[in-house]
């Protein structure tokens, strides 16, 4: 069934069986959310096709909304799912194929929604440590690395300045392992030694075969390391079309991690609005085909972006 992120919130009459639902749903993230997604679904960006990609964002101190499986991010549906059932999931040590499927579906606050994408617990594990908001595509640029067996190179080092004040100092990368369940708990643990090393949350998480995981405070933060990881992936393709990559030194790096004008930089761009957020207010109406004029306007909007 088709479900808009405001049908998502599920009516007190209808669905509710956890007092975690009587929270509102906070609107004007849920319209970020959204237009986030339509932007990483954008085919001219080469970040995501058909289904690929989720995105996620922390809608209350025990749950989240995130895109429903088999949907595209460009007309995604949304799911608000309880946290607790997944994170619970993930403490399972014989926790099966149906395990999943049954934690995921009692995960979902209106039990007559969608299934929530089975990446949802890599998204309940980032969103207990340190991120509001994360964005998982499957760049062009990030894959043609990270299939190769130079995939090590993403996280290399730093090899411009602007990649250290939007990414950080460091980044994480994971083999390839099964989606859902096993990416789950892989990706918490690294969170977790990544927390522990260096008392920040970690920005991204390449994942080797597969793509990328943006751990943001917002969504515009999620938008802006999506953009990053992107544009250092290209750059460290073309490096490595023509020889070796040569990383900033240590040194050089730190100093820009930690410089008082930089600081001041990822503050701006913290406290900078959403871009096109006025857009998301259509969303409600781009799921009714009877109102072609709101898709148009959405279409026409997300080619004018950076
Ligand atoms: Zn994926």
């Amino acid at each position: 069934m088709n479900q808009t992120p405001t049908d998502a919130h599920p009516q007190p009459e209808t669905a509710l069986f956890d007092a975690v639902a009587t929270e509102p749903l906070p609107a004007e993230l849920v319209a970020e959310l959204a237009s986030l997604a339509r932007w990483m679904g954008d085919g001219n960006r080469e970040l995501a096709v058909l289904g690929e990609g989720n995105v996620s964002a922390r809608t209350g101190a025990h749950r989240m909304l995130v895109k429903a499986s088999g949907t595209s991010l460009e007309h995604a549906t949304f799911v608000e799912v309880r946290l607790q059932p997944l994170l619970e999931l993930l403490d399972a040590p014989d926790a099966d194929d149906t395990d999943v499927q049954r934690a995921l579906l009692d995960s979902r606050l209106d039990p007559t929604a969608p299934q929530p994408s089975v990446e949802s617990l890599l998204h309940a594990a980032a969103l207990t440590h340190g991120a509001n908001v994360v964005a998982h595509c499957h760049p062009q640029s990030v894959n043609a690395i990270g299939c190769s067996d130079r995939a090590q190179a993403l996280v290399g080092g730093a090899l411009f300045p602007d990649q250290i004040v939007v990414l950080g100092r460091e980044q994480i990368l994971l083999p390839y392992v099964d989606p859902g369940l096993e990416l789950g708990r892989r990706a918490r643990t690294a969170i977790l030694e990544f927390l522990d090393r260096r008392d920040e949350r970690p920005r991204v998480i390449y994942l080797g075969n597969h793509g990328m995981v943006a751990l943001a405070e917002s969504c515009g933060e999620a938008r802006r390391i999506t953009q990053m990881a992107d544009k250092t992936a290209r750059i460290l393709r073309d490096c490595l079309a023509v020889g070796s990559p040569r990383y900033l030194p240590d040194h050089l790096a730190d100093r820009i991690h930690t410089r008082p004008d930089e600081a001041l930089r990822r503050q701006a761009l913290a406290a900078a609005p959403y871009p096109d957020a006025d857009q998301a207010q259509v969303v409600p109406d781009r799921q009714d085909a009877t109102k072609p004029g709101a898709i148009r306007r959405d279409v026409g909007r997300l080619s004018d972006g950076p």
